[in-house]
Formats: C-alpha cells, structure tokens, sequence
C-alpha cells in the first residue's frame, strides 16, 4: 500500500501524530488509492512557516515571471491529463470524460491566470492636487488557507490557487479527505514547474482537524473555502472573530425553467444531464425542474426517456453516465432523501433505490431519481441532497416559476428553456443566482468566467476570472507628490 506524506517547504513530511487515512475508491470500497496523513495543528504550523518563510522570494518575483511558472503547470496538466483522469476516476468515482474535462478545465485556468501577470492592472489618476499622482497597485494577501471539495478534485483546487499564486501569495492547501491523490500529484507538477519550495505547501487530513486548524492559525491571512454551506458558516465565523479574509464557494439548490414553447428535446437532456451526471454530486446539479403546464406531460414523458438511458457504473466503464457515491455518508444521506419524500407523499416517478449486487456491490451506487407532487416546503424542495435526485413541479407561467425558483435559501445557478426573447430576458432579470442560463444546462462554467452564488451560495466573492484576483489581492492607494512642498487635499498648510 502507497503511503504519502504532506508536502511541506518542497518535501515529504510525515504528519506529527505518524496516523494515515485510506483513500477509499466510491465505486469499489475495498479498493484503496494510498494512505494520506491525519495532520493536525502541529503539521499546519510547520507548513504556514514553509509558505512564510516563501513569501518574500515569491512576492517578489514579478507577476510575469510568476506566470510563466502558472503556464508550464498548465501544459504540466495537459501532458498528464490522461493518468490524472484515471486518477480521479479512481478515488471520486466519476467518469472518465467528465475526469478528463476537470483536468482541461485546470489547464484552462492556469492559462487564463498566467495571462493576468501581464496584466493585473491598477489605476492611474489626477490628484486634486498639483504635482502629483495618484494611483492604485495590486498586493498580495500573505498566506493563504485553500480548503477544497472533492467533487471537482483538481478544479476546484486550481481555481483557488492560481489565483492566489499570481497575486503573489503563498498557500497551504487542504484538499478534501476524500480526494488527496489527485492533490498529492498536483503537487508533484507543481514541483516540477519550477514553482519555488514552500510556495504550495499542501497537507491532508478531516475537515474537523486540520481544515479547522487551518481556519484558526493566526500567521493565515485568509482562507479560501469550497464547500457545504454548514461548514461555510462555521469558517466565516472565525474569519470573522479573527477579522481575516474569507471566500466562500457554498452549495446550491438548482433549478431550470421549462416554458411552454421551449425546445422539449433540449430542456429534457439538458436536466437529464444537469441531475443525473456526476451522480448529482455537483454544486451546479439541476435538483428542481419547473415546467410549464401545457408541456407538463409531453415533457415528463421526453425526461424520462432521457433518463432510462443513462447507465449506471463504474466511471472506467465508458458506457457510464451515473458515477459511484463518493463515501457511505453521503450514501446514506441521499437514501434517507428519497425515504423522507416517499413519507412526505411526493409521487416517485423513477428510480429511488440503491443499487447492490453484479458490479455494484461493494460500491456506493444510487439510480437517478425523480419525484413529482413535491411539497415547496419539503426537505426535498428545499434542501440540497447532492445525489442523483430531481423534484418535477407544475407552473402556470413565468410569475409563478419564478416565485418557486427562488423559494429556497441557497442561489448558485438558475436556467430557463424558451425560444421567447422577452421571457428569457424577465427571468435574467428576477432569477436569484450567481450564475444564469438560457436554453443550457445549470452547470459547464467557464474558468476565465466568474463562479459563485447569491443567498446562502456564497458571500459575494467569485473565485475564476479577473473577478478572482479582488479575492487574493489587496489594493494599495498610492500618492506621488514632486511639488516640492508638503501638501495634502484635506486643508491649506502654510
Ligand atoms: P464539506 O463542507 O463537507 O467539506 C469541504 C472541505 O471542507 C473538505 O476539505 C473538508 O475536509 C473541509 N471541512 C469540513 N469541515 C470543516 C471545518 N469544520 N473546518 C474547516 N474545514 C472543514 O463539503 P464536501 O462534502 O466536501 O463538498 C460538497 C459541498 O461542496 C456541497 O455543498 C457543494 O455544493 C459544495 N460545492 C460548492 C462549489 C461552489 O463552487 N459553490 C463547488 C463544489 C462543491
């Protein structure tokens, strides 16, 4: 059994306590991808000190030349994307395709970020003042905490730290427990790029012990966090006791408008897809449809056609649509979803089991599911399940989807399927989301393209694209005064 290390100041350091995790394959529990350390406070110190003591050397390295370093990591991942695909198919269950698109997906952003070096414009304005200028420049943040999920396990990392990188940071990354290979390989290219020791340190271990501990350390300047929206609240709260930053990239309760003159075959695969691939286990999954009236039936009919023919199974198997359960809590959690629906009266329209035995058993498989005669205020209506389970409601017009859409806490991602320009222009306006569709899927975001949610989805803050650099930067106003005499733009010296 491979067993790794953290990866501190450029080397592998065993985790003070000497305890391991396995890293389980969802798909087949008996598998294990490697042993990770169970890091605590002490491991965290040791790599906050590597990535301050990098500081200095990186920060001041010119955020082209920083680039060029984000660029080679780029072409890094594109070289490997095949083995790291396999990689992800391995410990997070997902196909290869959807595997293979995580890793473009990564490349894209360190692209996209090595461009920023050039760029990461300030200001340049005219005081009030004579003689002199005033203007504005990036700095970086210190050292920064990236705490990731596992369900886009490079992606999301990427996301994060290039980002970071190019602002001139250095960061101590916790990648999720349930997903550290494809981090522990990150890292090794990150190395390889030429990227300075102690500018990425990266150390494993639960969210309870080491995420915390990452969350608490003082010498962190702020923390970057992909997650539920539970433990969101938990990190804000100590950012904020600690008056530190704090990005937030939380969950989602999705949902797409069908209209009565959309493209039927479209919408139908669109939240065939949008639900049921990735096993529902995206924050951007489609969990609500609402359809209209007139189309109700010809569309549930067209759904579950769509749906009938995804298959599930292991993601090596390239026939597989509907990936494995990432671990047994989150199996049991679904499970207890659909069993709670059934209780609470909603219609099952398809599926609804987990799935045991053949070549599903000793792993976590759960068929798409979908309800009808859902309750609005049901856990199922309201909540986010992360699973393969869809709730199909009935709507009158644009009005009354638009107030059920946005009748739950979270706002990350919304979509609407008309052909009628205005209709697709009303729900733009009213939607409650981070991120809008017309005529698409709820998910397929684009890294140069901001990512984030309104309500309870996030706070504001947006992680790919320009918009990232506000995240891992701040600004510094700046006065340059040759009047040769002291001056100031509040009152007359004399
Ligand atoms: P999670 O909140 O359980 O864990 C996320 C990360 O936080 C993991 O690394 C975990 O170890 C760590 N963590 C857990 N408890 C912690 C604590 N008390 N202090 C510090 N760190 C802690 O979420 P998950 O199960 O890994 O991922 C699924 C969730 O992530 C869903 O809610 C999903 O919507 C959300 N998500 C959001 C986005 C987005 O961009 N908005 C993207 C992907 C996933």
């Amino acid at each position: 059994m491979d067993k790794y290390n953290n990866l501190i100041n450029g080397k592998p350091v065993p985790p003070v306590s000497g305890k391991y995790f396995d890293n389980i394959n969802p798909a087949d529990r008996n598998d294990v991808a490697g042993m990770f350390p169970k890091s605590g406070e002490a491991d965290i110190n040791l790599a906050v000190k590597s990535a301050k003591d990098a500081f200095q050397i990186w920060s001041e390295m010119p955020p082209p030349q920083r680039g060029e370093l984000i660029f080679k990591v780029g072409d890094l991942l594109l070289v490997n994307q095949e083995r790291l695909a396999k990689v992800i198919v391995r410990e997070m269950g997902k196909t290869m395709p959807e595997s293979m698109g995580d890793i473009k997906s990564s490349a894209d952003a360190a692209y996209f970020m090595a461009g920023e070096g050039r760029r990461m414009y300030g200001q340049t304005t005219y005081s009030a003042l004579e003689k002199r200028w005033a203007l504005t420049k990036r700095v970086p943040v210190g050292v920064c905490g990236l705490i990731t999920a596992w369900n886009a396990p490079m992606a999301i990392i990427t996301w994060k730290l290039f980002p970071a990188l190019i602002c001139g940071n250095t960061v101590v990354l916790k990648p999720s427990e349930d997903t550290p290979l494809t981090a522990h390989l990150f890292g090794e290219l990150v190395k390889e790029a030429g990227i300075p020791d102690g500018v990425v340190n990266i150390v494993y271990g639960t969210g309870v012990e080491t995420g915390k501990a990452i969350v608490k350390n003082s010498d962190i300047s702020m923390v970057s966090f992909t997650g539920s929206t539970n433990v969101g609240k938990m990190i804000a709260s100590e950012c904020g006791r600690q008056l530190k930053g704090c990005s937030l990239e939380l969950g989602g309760k999705n949902g797409l408008i069908v209209m009565n003159d959309a493209n039927l075959d479209a919408a139908s695969k669109a939240v065939a897809s949008g639900a049921f691939s990735t096993a529902g286990q995206r924050c951007a999954s489609t969990s609500r449809v609402f359809v209209h009236e007139d189309v109700y039936d010809a569309y549930l009919e067209k759904l579950l056609a769509e749906t009938k023919k995804m298959k599930i199974g292991q993601g090596a198997n390239p026939d597989t649509n509907v990936c494995p359960i990432i671990n047994k809590r989150q199996y049991d959690s679904i499970l207890s979803y659909i069993e709670g629906a059934k209780k609470n009266g909603a219609t099952l329209l398809y599926g609804g089991n987990a799935l045991t035995g053949g070549e599903f058993s000793g792993g976590n498989f759960i068929g798409p599911t979908i309800f009808s005669d859902v309750d609005l205020k049901s856990k199922l209506a309201q909540e986010e399940i992360f699973g393969p389970v869809l709730a199909v409601f009935k709507i009158t017009d644009l009005q009354d989807a638009i107030e059920q859409i946005n009748a739950v806490e979270y706002g990350l991602t919304a979509s609407i399927f008309t052909a009628n320009v205005d209709i697709a222009m009303h729900a733009l306006d009213k939607l409650e989301a981070g991120c809008c569709y017309i005529n698409a899927p709820t998910f397929g975001s684009e890294p140069h393209m901001p990512f984030g949610g309104v309500k309870k989805s996030g706070i504001g803050t947006r992680e790919p694209g320009t918009q990232a650099l506000d995240v891992f930067s701040e600004w510094k106003t700046i006065y340059i005064d040759y009047s040769g005499v002291s001056q100031n733009s509040q009152f007359k010296t004399k």
